[in-house]
This record gives C-alpha cells, structure tokens and sequence, in this order.
C-alpha cells in the first residue's frame, strides 16, 4: 500500500518536531532531472544530500529535448498547471545559472503550424472559449503572413500557425553539473540502489534509521524514472511508461530561428548547427534501442513542413516515467513514512514540472510543508488521469 490519511506529512507522520536530525540526512536514487532537481533544492534548505546513480548514458533525461511549449496537443490545452508552475521552475534554473555559471533554460520562440484548415478553425474556436489562452500567444497567422524572419525559407505553413513563448532546457548539463557538484563535495555514489539493499530494520531509532552501503541516511528518495516500475517497494503505483525516439540531424540550410511544432512532430534548434527532431511513443517495447521504423517515422513527419536538406548524425531512444499522464507524483511511502520517498511521473513534461515538484518536496521533507493534493503520492488514488 502506498496510500495513507489525506493532508499530513512527512513529519507529522513520524510525529516528530520538525529538523529533529538537523541537518537531515537524505539520499537520492537517480541522477536524471527528478533527482537533479531535489539535490539542488534540498542543498538549498540546508539538508545533507548524497546522490547514487550508474551514470548510464541512455536515460529519459539524457533522450529529453528540453522543449517547453505551453500550448500543446490535438486539443490546443494550456500545459498541467503551467502558470503555477512554469514561473517556480524558470526562477530554479536562472538561480542554478547564477550559481554555477552555467545556462540551463534557452528561450525561444515556439511555432505551432496547424495541419489542416479544419484544425486552424479548431484553434480559433478553442481560443474563443478560452480568452487566458492568449496571454501564451505572442502571433496567430495564416499562410500570407507567416512569420518568415522565425521560419526560414525551408518551413512552410500552408494553414497558418501561431506563435508562443518557449524554449529548451539543456538536460545534460544539468546532469553533468549536478555530477560535477557532487563529485567536489564527495557526495557522488556511482552505483545502482536496490530496495534490498537498504537496511530499514532500525526504522524505529529516531537517528539516521536507514543503513546503506555502510552509511546512515534519515530518508531515501526514490528518483529512478521509468526504472521504479520494477522497485518493489511501488508495486502499487501504476505506471504507464513509454518509450520515445528522437534524432541529432544537421541541417545546413535551415535558418528557423524556432522550434517547430506540427502534430506533436518537432524540430529544434541546437548549438552549432546541430537540430533535433522528434519524437514516437511506444507504450510496448520499453528498451532503449532506437529502430529504423522510428528513425523513418521521424523524417516522414518532419518532411511534412521542411523541405531543406538533413542528414541525421544520431538516433537515441529513452523510455519516459508516466503514472498519471505528464503530472509528477511525489511523496512519502505508506509503509515507510519516516524513510522512503520518491519523486516520479514527469512523464514527457519533467523539464517545466521537475524543479517545481522538487521544490515542494523538497519543503515537505525539511519543513514539513504539505504537499499540493494534486502532486502528493498519498493523494494518487483520489487524483487519477
Ligand atoms: C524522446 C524523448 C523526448 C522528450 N522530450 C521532452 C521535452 O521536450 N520536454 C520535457 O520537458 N520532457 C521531455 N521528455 C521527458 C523527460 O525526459 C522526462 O520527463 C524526465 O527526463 C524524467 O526524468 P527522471 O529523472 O524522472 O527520469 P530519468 O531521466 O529516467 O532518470 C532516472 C535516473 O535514475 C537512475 N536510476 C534508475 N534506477 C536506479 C537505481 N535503482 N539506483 C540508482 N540509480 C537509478 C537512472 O540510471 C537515471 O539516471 C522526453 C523524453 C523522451 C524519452
């Protein structure tokens, strides 16, 4: 069981005054964007962070293209909560680039071109009943008057499209950064976490309760991905994980200076003339091989609306953690309140909802802040897709 009483926390669980191990002594399964996103919250309120990952190189995180769009799919739905959370986790990664001199989150225009006239018409009346969907709009235009200055000469809009503020977050170096970070304070353990292998036998003692690897932790948050659905510590936890493909292409006539976006097809701008196009989803196959059928359905789609030449330099393939569509799931464990938790379901959003989810968990698990009922793990059941 993975559910208990609505509302209360992580320290209300355990019945304890609030920071009793001060500082908390917490370690993290997983070095994708969920765990990246935790350490450096929690470093912020002072917890005691070790981070265990095998540093593998085909992860959701490492396949992500970053892209943050916040109007999305057939039916033109303003992302999960996106004016709550997009400001939390823009205002993260500016302060992690403050902090590390780093850049994680590169704006850009996004534009969506509509497929059809039928679909075009679909947009308008969608925004008619939706008049909040225009403040993510920055242009609507038809074929005559598409934005050639974003679009280049290779893209074409026969239907029309829309414009709205975007950009991508740059996965792997906040990967590699957090590495980096940990690896200086000696907090970095390159290795898998099994569930066996954590001793909570002395549950019971207020300090440090959960042995492993010959250290002591207060609480093991589980950052895993897709992998958890073989945790056997989340056998309730229905997850829906798919799998998706993407490409590294070089494209040297494009001049879009957008990323584009037709039925759910994308193509996005990189560093050095490098783009990336995407992505499938396959809810059967969950390895992390990238095939020629998805390799071919990627060039079809994009070649609906890019006419320049490309040729592809890498196909990669990740597997994304779904539970509960693209909305994260965190919390702690019904059975082992006082030491376990988890942050998962980012599903194929985890860029714009990571650092907000992590920042909320992050709260719950120093200051005993509640979570959102729409983000708490106790509140799965209450809250399904
Ligand atoms: C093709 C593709 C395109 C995508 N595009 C976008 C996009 O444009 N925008 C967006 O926001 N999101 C996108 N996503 C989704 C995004 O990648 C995920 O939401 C996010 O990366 C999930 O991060 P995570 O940390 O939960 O999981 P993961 O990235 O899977 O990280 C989990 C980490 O935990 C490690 N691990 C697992 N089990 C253990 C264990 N027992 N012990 C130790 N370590 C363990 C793994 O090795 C891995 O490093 C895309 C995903 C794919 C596949």
């Amino acid at each position: 069981m993975f559910l208990f009483e609505t509302g209360m926390t992580w320290c209300q669980h355990m019945q304890m005054p609030r920071r009793q191990n001060n500082p908390p002594r917490i370690l993290i399964v997983g070095l994708g964007v969920a765990g990246a996103c935790l350490y450096w919250r929690l470093r912020e309120l002072g917890a005691k962070v070790t981070l265990a990952d095998p540093n593998e190189s085909a992860t959701s995180s490492r396949a992500a293209a970053g892209l943050i769009t916040p109007i999305t799919g057939a039916n033109f739905a303003l992302s999960w909560r996106f004016a709550e959370i997009w400001p939390e986790s823009l205002k993260f990664y500016q302060n992690l680039a403050a902090l590390t001199g780093e850049s994680f989150f590169h704006p850009l225009p996004v534009v969506r071109l509509f497929s059809s006239d039928a679909e075009a018409a679909k947009f308008t009346r969608k925004v008619a009943h939706n008049p909040f969907l225009e403040t993510y709009l920055d242009l609507v235009f038809s074929a005559s008057d598409a934005p050639s200055e974003l679009l280049g000469s290779e893209v074409t809009a026969p239907h029309g499209g829309f414009v709205m503020p975007g950009g991508w977050v740059n996965t792997s170096t906040l990967i590699e950064e957090t590495r980096r970070e940990l690896i200086l304070t000696a907090s970095y353990r390159e290795q898998m976490v099994t569930s066996d292998a954590l001793d909570l036998s002395r549950s019971t003692n207020t300090d440090h309760p959960v042995q492993w690897n010959g250290e002591s932790f207060d609480l093991v948050v589980f950052c895993e991905g897709a992998n958890s659905r073989h945790n056997p510590l989340f056998t309730d936890i229905p997850f829906r994980p798919a799998k998706g493909e993407f490409l590294t292409l070089k494209a040297p006539q494009a001049s879009a200076k957008a990323i584009i976006n037709r039925k759910g097809s994308w193509l996005a701008p990189r560093h050095n003339n490098e783009w990336r196009a995407g992505s499938s989803y396959d809810f059967e196959r969950l390895d992390i091989e990238p095939t020629a059928q998805g390799r071919e359905q990627i060039l079809t789609n994009i070649s609906t609306f890019y006419s320049g030449e490309l040729s592809v330099i890498a196909a990669s393939a990740g597997v994304r953690p779904i539970i509960r569509k693209s909305q994260p799931v965190a919390g702690f464990h019904a059975d082992h309140q006082r030491t376990i938790a988890m942050l998962n379901g980012l599903g194929s959003k985890g860029c714009s909802t990571g650092p907000w989810a992590a920042g909320h968990l992050a709260h719950a698990i120093v200051n005993g802040t509640p979570l959102p009922p729409y983000l708490d793990l106790a509140q799965l059941a209450n809250n399904p897709q």
